[in-house]
């Protein structure tokens, strides 16, 4: 499936806010299947490990805390063209550079608490996707 998914959570702010069914909508209206969903929390442990390549960033510990907060919505999505399409659906990661119409634009309150995660390449959509979900999981 190389090119054709990419793994989205819907981050502690947004699920915290009521949001998570509207997200839901636009990315279904926006053309994207889902092979798998589920609401989980991330550990300590594990948010750190999904967020390694920025574990020498000065935001780092707080991004740790955010997502660590209260439950996320992990989801697996299928599309042509998958990761960049998603990129441009989510909107920047500072929702005051996000374009009109992005769900960041609608949901994002700040750079950090920015309502959604879209992977950003087919490698690591590949293992974000086996990070949050076992084989049998995936339609
Ligand atoms: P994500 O990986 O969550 O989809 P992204 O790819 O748009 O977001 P990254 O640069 O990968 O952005 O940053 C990961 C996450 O770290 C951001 O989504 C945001 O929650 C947080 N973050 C990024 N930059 C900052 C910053 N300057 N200050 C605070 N938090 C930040
Ligand atoms: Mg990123």
């Amino acid at each position: 499936m190389a090119g054709k998914i990419t793994l989205t959570m819907i981050k502690p702010d947004a699920v915290a806010a009521g949001h998570s069914g509207k997200i839901i909508d636009m990315i279904i209206g926006a053309g994207f299947k889902i092979q798998a969903m589920k609401l989980t929390r991330l550990s300590n442990e594990k948010a750190k490990e999904f967020y390694a390549v920025h574990s020498e960033r000065p935001f780092f510990g707080d991004l740790v805390k955010f997502m660590t907060e209260g439950p996320i919505i992990a989801a697996v999505l299928e599309k042509e063209n998958a990761v960049e399409d998603f990129r441009k659906l989510i909107g920047a990661t500072n929702p005051a550079n996000a374009a009109e119409g992005t769900i960041r634009k609608n949901f994002a309150a700040d750079i950090e608490r920015n309502a959604v995660h879209g992977s950003d390449s087919d490698e690591n959509a590949a293992l974000e996707a086996s990070f949050h979900f076992a084989g049998v999981e995936r339609f």
